[in-house]
């Protein structure tokens, strides 16, 4: 920093923003790049909540993490992870400190918006088969048309086996879309409300176009269609019927940028926080507080369902950990661990977009490059529904932050009144814990291709760590 001998000693006081490259190093710098390269590998094959957690499983069991059930007493520095339906996950590392002082507690969550195939996804019509699809999340609808898509999930069949599907992942496999209608004949759909231009019954994936059997057979495209999924993984049409199939968008994850600053891809909300935890929880030596990562499903619509936050599973493998650590283990002892404890709710914040400048209140918004974002509050129309954290776990976050080197920022989810959102911290929160939202911001949130900063990838990376060790 350079003294600038112009400046007025009241400028000291003032609170100044810092681009996160500028307080980086040319070897944070690369450290940012090579951590943002294994990042985009595990974004690209962790495309669903199944998907992420088989990921994550793979890394804790590398970096010395058991199966919690296959345990008896947990020592500290013992590395133990559980698996909740295939769908969420919950590792540990226990501290020295007693577990009845608390837990650091970090939450993000694996799901991310998606197209689903209905039940009974398959049909044909006017010479074409098709796939119906429900979708997940909160989507800007058009932008899921005419991308390629691929497709992933399982398949449960009748005798109980499972089959897994992933098409259009690989170089010359087929891939899927739902196309949109050409501008020449849109002209009334380009006069209506965007909420309303492309209704949700409309979003039918394009399966198939070679029909089987003599032309007087009925439902002929749709039986062709058949014939190969039974070809391809032994399955008949009642077999859909206990999949659970997602429609992705099929590219990888790339650098964005001249200079390769941003990382561009799908899903980034939320794997880009479960990645930096994870990889944070991984590295850890012995902690005083044991830590604790929460890899949620079901946040994008509204946390609930038995692999959500709002599921047992929670402060049921807390219980597993903490009976594990205390001998004389009763459900005060556990509710005293919850209590004490502090959490982040690692998600991601909207970054400023100077094409859209009018949504954000740039003194609050937070930017691509500002560091890791604080996000004291999120909600709606008046701080509605959130955990709106304490100032003093500001205070402590903030001083933590700065101790560690950590480039930091303040966010808040656009204008007051604009829209908004949540997070799973107010479900963390209520189990009497303190809790703060901290995350990575994004442009185009929710889209098909979201953008994050590696600089500040890199500082969530920095923080979870830093947070997860204090
Ligand atoms: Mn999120
Ligand atoms: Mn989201």
């Amino acid at each position: 920093m350079t003294d600038n001998k112009e400046q007025h000693p009241a400028a000291r006081l003032a609170y100044r923003r810092d681009n996160a490259w500028d307080r980086m190093g040319s070897g944070e710098r690369s450290a940012a790049q090579a951590f943002c390269e294994k990042y985009k590998r595990f974004l690209g094959s962790a495309k669903t909540e199944r998907e992420a957690v088989a990921a994550a499983q793979v890394h804790l069991v590398e970096a010395g993490f058991r199966p919690l059930p296959d345990t008896a007493m947990l020592r500290p520095g013992d590395k133990v992870y559980t698996v909740n339906r295939r769908k969420a996950l919950i590792a540990s590392v226990i501290g020295k400190n007693p577990a009845a002082s608390g837990f650091n507690i970090i939450g993000a969550h694996i799901d991310s918006p998606r197209l689903d195939l209905k039940p009974q996804p398959l049909y044909e019509e006017d010479g074409l088969a098709l796939l119906k699809t429900h979708y997940y999340g909160g989507i800007k609808k058009y932008q899921w048309l005419s991308v390629p898509l691929a497709m992933h999930g399982v398949v449960i069949k009748g005798d109980g086996t499972a089959v897994s599907v992933v098409i259009g992942e690989k170089p010359g496999e087929p891939v899927f879309t739902v196309a949109d209608l050409l501008p020449h004949l849109a002209k009334d759909q380009m006069d209506k409300k965007m909420a309303d231009a492309v209704p949700g019954e409309s979003l039918n994936v394009l399966m198939g176009g070679i029909p089987v059997g003599a032309v007087d057979l009925k439902d002929r495209f749709k039986l062709a269609v058949l014939e190969r999924l039974n070809k391809l993984y032994g399955i008949v049409e009642e077999d859909l019927i206990s999949a659970e199939i997602e429609l992705v968008p099929a590219w990888r994850p790339a650098d964005v940028g001249l200079d390769s600053s941003f990382v561009g891809g799908y899903g980034q909300d939320d794997r880009v926080c479960v990645y930096t935890a994870l990889r944070a929880v991984a590295e850890m030596g012995v902690p005083e507080r044991t830590a604790l990562v929460v890899l949620a499903d079901k946040e994008e619509i509204g946390s609930a369902g038995n692999t959500g936050m709002e599921s047992s599973f929670f402060v049921n493998a807390t219980a597993e950990i903490v009976s594990r650590c205390l001998p004389g283990y009763n459900e005060l002892a556990l509710r005293r661990v919850l209590s004490h404890s502090r959490a982040l709710s690692a998600d991601v914040n909207a970054a400023l977009d100077p094409n859209y400048g009018e949504v954000f209140e740039k003194a609050n918004a937070a930017r691509l490059g500002g560091g890791v974002v604080l996000t004291k509050y999120t909600g709606s129309r008046g701080k509605y529904a959130t955990s709106d954290a304490h100032a003093e776990v500001m205070a402590d976050i903030r001083r933590l932050f700065n101790s560690a080197g950590v480039v930091w920022q303040t966010g808040e989810l656009g204008k007051v009144d604009q829209g908004g959102g949540g997070t799973i911290a107010h479900i963390m929160a209520s189990h009497d814990m303190d809790v703060l939202d901290c995350g990575v911001a994004l442009q185009g949130m929710h889209s098909t291709f979201e953008i994050a900063s590696k600089a500040d990838v890199y500082m969530a990376y920095k923080g979870y760590k830093a947070f997860l060790t204090s």
